[in-house]
């Protein structure tokens, strides 16, 4: 007679099977919480005489110490973390500050630069296509959504994929902000300053402004937003053009050319020593331009987005990269991005040449399932068979026509939750958990 397992052993069991599943089922969430890691304070002595800051803002900031002053790579959010970072580089802040150089236009590179300054009178250098930047159209938080969840409870939040400032973002001031008063035009500039050799090259990616600072001396290159320990954001979510993937491909072949001994990105912790700082070059490159390649290729084909999506992958030699994880930037985001760039809004269904508005099909769909109870009973039911966007999506059938139903509210919040511990990609949860936050307020308790 086989013996039964005796029911303390048995419940022993059953926890430690559940509690494996719950540690696969929030692993992305785990892999989040442990990109923290990346931005945590520390002054770091990249080469002889070139220091950077990670952590202290929400981007990094790079001291170059020259003979006759200091040069200031990037400046920080705001004058706050610009006076914390002045501290840390204590005395190795050599004044005069001789030049500020802005990688490119994103606020939180470009907030702190009257604190460096001082009462110096430094250049502050950038391409010419950084003063024609035009403000993004998008923006705002739509449908209470926001990428950077600065909205967010503390306890919810974690980071930023590739910043966290202070545990949470903040929205940027622009009172420490001082306008360039040195740009250059073209593919590259070379100068000296404070006795050091710098090249500037024009490397579009991130943004169309970006620049790489080279030190040949030092072999140290500062890419900018180009490069970081997340996989790009190509196709932001949050209301920006498509950052044109086939020119951050070429910038990023233009940067493997110089062959750095040091990179240090724009955000996340230096890659010290040739090798790594060759092979991290590649392997984003190589990442990025896999994406693009295989989208094209289906396009050429005649696949549609969802079709994109479903095996437009990072080759598996690559997948694993710690530099290609989407902590920030999505592979299916990038593939849709690039199919509405090269395509457009139309993806080839006839049916869809003047689409029903969504309020006229939500109606429909209420109907035909039987009305609006019906509809939250059959989400209610995906919600608690873990199927969280379908859940999320027969909510929206309720809400589209009446945003305030109360329990349609609800059902969309946990569902969009319940996906947001799952995700490894901060936008995303940043996004779902804001939402959530929105849809839950001013509801009355259960
Ligand atoms: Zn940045």
């Amino acid at each position: 007679m086989a013996r039964a397992i005796p029911t303390t052993a048995a419940a022993a069991l059953l926890a430690v099977v559940a509690t494996t599943a719950m540690a696969q089922e929030y692993a992305g969430r785990d892999r989040l919480r442990a990109q923290s890691a990346e931005f945590r304070r520390e002054v770091i002595q990249v080469a002889s005489g070139v220091y950077v800051a990670v952590g202290y803002s929400a981007s990094n900031v790079v001291l170059v110490q020259g003979d006759s002053g200091s040069i200031i790579v990037d400046t920080g959010t705001d004058s706050t973390a610009a006076r914390a970072i002045v501290e840390a580089f204590g005395p190795r802040l050599r004044r005069p500050v001789r030049a500020i150089v802005y990688t490119h236009s994103h606020p939180d590179h470009t907030g702190g630069g009257r604190v460096f300054a001082g009462d110096d009178t430094p250049d502050v250098i950038a391409h010419e296509t950084f003063v024609k930047a035009t403000p993004e159209a998008g923006r705002g938080g739509r449908e209470g959504g926001d990428q950077f969840g600065m909205a967010l409870p503390v306890d919810q939040f974690i980071n930023v994929g590739v910043q966290a400032e202070f545990g949470r973002v903040v929205p940027p001031t622009r009172e420490g902000y001082l306008p360039p008063t040195r740009t250059f035009s073209g593919d590259e500039s070379s100068l000296t300053i404070a006795g050091v050799y710098v090249q500037l090259l024009h490397t579009p990616g991130e943004t169309p402004d970006t620049i790489a600072v080279w030190l040949p001396d030092a072999r140290v290159l500062m890419p900018g937003d180009n490069v970081f320990r997340a996989f790009p954001n190509v196709a932001p979510i949050r209301g920006s053009r498509l950052r044109n993937p086939e020119a951050w491909v070429a910038s990023l072949d233009r940067v493997i050319a110089l062959k750095p001994e040091h990179v240090v990105p724009g955000h996340t912790r230096p890659v010290l020593g040739a090798a790594a700082s060759g092979a991290t070059l590649i392997v984003y490159r190589d990442g990025l331009k896999s994406i693009v390649e295989q989208t094209l290729t289906g396009i050429r084909k005649g696949e549609r987005p969802d079709e994109l999506v479903a095996h437009v992958t990072l080759p598996p030699a690559l997948a694993a990269n710690p530099f290609l994880q989407e902590f920030y930037g999505g592979v299916e985001w990038t593939v849709r991005g690039i199919y509405a760039d090269q395509v457009g809004w139309f993806d080839g269904n006839a049916t869809k040449l003047f689409p029903m508005p969504e309020k006229e099909r939500a109606t429909r769909l209420v109907t035909l399932i039987g009305g609006v109870a019906r509809m939250v009973e059959r989400g209610r039911a995906a919600l608690a068979a873990k199927d969280f966007t379908w859940a999320a999506e027969l909510a929206d059938y309720v809400l589209v026509n009446d945003g305030a139903h109360v329990e349609a509210r609800r059902l969309k919040a946990q569902a969009l939750t319940e996906l947001a511990e799952r995700q490894v990609n901060a936008i995303a949860r940043n996004y779902y958990l804001t939402t959530a936050q929105f849809l839950l307020k001013d509801l009355p308790a259960r």
